[in-house]
């Protein structure tokens, strides 16, 4: 594995100068200095993060919490965040030379494995044109009538450049369309950071303990109902009192953003027929679950189709992406086409394209559902075996390559339900699987994610890992 730490991830950066005393860039006077490559003769026999410890602490000077998303800055799991240096397949390496098996997959979007050698390629190819146009380009229009033709519910696509765009987009439509405000949400899950839906948001939120943010005006949120999860009689008591008020319902149709959670055998049913009863659109947020359940999502997986639909993470290969699409009558609604404004810069991104095209063709061969969802099996199986056999309260499943467990006996169906399982044990099991050299997503609340790229030899490893850790916490 030796070449792969010095490929990809050493693109030249030589070395970042960083101090850990003073705040802004005039400390270019160095304290130390942090490799972007790390040499081979570098790589430690011991597992030490000295390197990361000092980046993180360098980087708090200079970024909130010292990252540009909370989750990554391990909050919930204690110590200090991991700095990579590249990623390759299934495998990620940090800058004091550390290799894990990762299971995060860049939060989704990696899921025929890292920096796939065929997606380079091809970012190279469109690279040599350009990397940004302002105007149309046929790239656009291959990867729409991807989505289009594979999403169930799609029939016009809008891209953007990430999930919460999309889910602001998706909102503002649903309100155009139906000439109503209010929307319910489910508790426990995310839509991205926009001011109506940080309402009772799930992972990132919760790991921080907070549950709004400050700065969210009330007025923003007085049209966000919440419902629990998998509760029916709950949604259906909120349009009895809300009556033709309800613009949409939106939720991830398997939930990752409160760990992994499935819907109930006829929770998506009752949803789309109380939605249709009342007038209000179905909105499936598959930013997670598209492409990923499998190739036509969660709406094809579990065979409900909304109205409208959120993507992001995989469709853009790695890159910053998001859309959202639907019925056409409905879409024709988006400007210019129709009233509704929604705009941006570098949507559509000849190079965001490229690498979501390369993704989505690799992903629609033969068997890649069945080898992830058999490989998912075997992985969570594994850990939940090993957890029995050692004496620990677990529970967990999966769909394709997305999965989770928690230290619960279960079952586990709702936010209040994930809220059981034991997160100090949860600590002890992530920092044993760190220096085992696994990486998973740092809080008890994120689903986890599989690749193309993991060899049933990767999720062995990974189930001896968590055996050996599991029987010492
Ligand atoms: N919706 C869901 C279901 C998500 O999981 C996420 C991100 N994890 C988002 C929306 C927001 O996407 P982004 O982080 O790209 O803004």
């Amino acid at each position: 594995m030796a070449a792969s730490i010095n490929g990809v991830g050493g693109v030249g950066f030589g070395g970042l100068t960083c101090s850990t005393k003073t705040p802004l860039p005039s400390s270019r006077s160095s304290s130390f200095r942090v490799q972007m490559s790390v040499p081979v003769e570098d790589k430690k026999r011991n597992y030490t993060l000295q390197k990361s410890q000092e980046a993180f602490n360098a980087a708090l000077n200079l970024m909130p919490g010292g990252v540009n998303s909370p989750v990554r800055a391990f909050k919930s799991v204690g110590g200090q965040p991991i700095f990579m240096d590249s990623v390759k397949g299934s495998h990620m390496w940090d800058i004091d030379g550390n290799e894990y098996i990762d299971y995060v997959g860049s939060w989704g979007p990696a899921i025929i494995g890292h920096a796939d050698d065929e997606v380079l390629e091809a970012l190279a190819e469109t690279m040599k044109k350009g990397t940004s146009f302002g105007s149309p380009c046929l790239l656009e229009s291959v990867l729409a009538e991807m989505v289009i033709s594979a999403v169930p519910s799609i029939e016009m696509v809008r891209f953007v450049n990430s999930g919460t765009e999309a889910c602001m987009g998706v909102l503002r439509l649903a309100r155009t369309f139906t000439g109503r405000e209010k929307i319910i949400k489910f508790e426990g899950c995310y839509h991205g950071h926009a001011d109506p839906f940080l309402v009772k948001a799930g992972s990132g939120v919760a790991t921080l303990g907070l549950p709004d943010s400050p700065g969210v005006p009330k007025a923003t949120t007085s049209g966000t109902l919440t419902a629990p999860y998998n509760d029916i009689a709950a949604v259906e008591s909120l349009f009895n009192s809300n009556e033709g008020e309800i613009a949409a319902i939106i939720l991830e149709p398997a939930v990752g953003n409160s760990g992994f959670i499935t819907p109930k055998p006829d929770f998506l049913e009752a949803i789309r027929r109380l939605t249709k009863e009342n007038g209000a659109l179905l909105i499936f947020d598959e930013v997670m679950t598209g492409f990923r359940l499998s190739y036509g999502g969660a709406q094809e997986y579990f065979g409900i189709t909304p109205d409208l639909t959120t993507l992001g993470k995989v469709i853009g290969g790695g890159l910053p992406v998001g859309a959202y699409g639907g019925r056409r009558e409905i879409m024709e609604m988006v400007a210019p086409a129709g009233p509704m404004y929604q705009a941006g810069t570098l949507s559509g991104n000849p190079l965001a394209m490229t690498a979501g095209i390369q993704t989505l063709k690799r992903l629609k061969a033969p068997g890649t559902y069945e080898y992830l969802d058999r490989i998912t099996r075997e992985l969570v199986q594994g850990i939940l075996n090993a957890g029995k056999k050692t004496g620990h309260a677990i529970c967990g499943g999966h769909i394709g390559g997305m999965f989770g467990f928690f230290f619960t006996v279960g079952p586990v169906h709702n936010f209040d339900d994930a809220k059981k399982s034991d997160a100090a044990k949860f600590v002890r099991f992530y920092q044993g699987m760190l220096r085992e050299g696994v990486y998973f997503a740092p809080s008890q609340f994120e689903a986890g994610f599989t690749s193309l790229a993991h060899s049933p030899e990767d999720i062995q490893k990974t189930v001896a890992a968590a055996e050996n850790v599991l029987s010492k916490i």
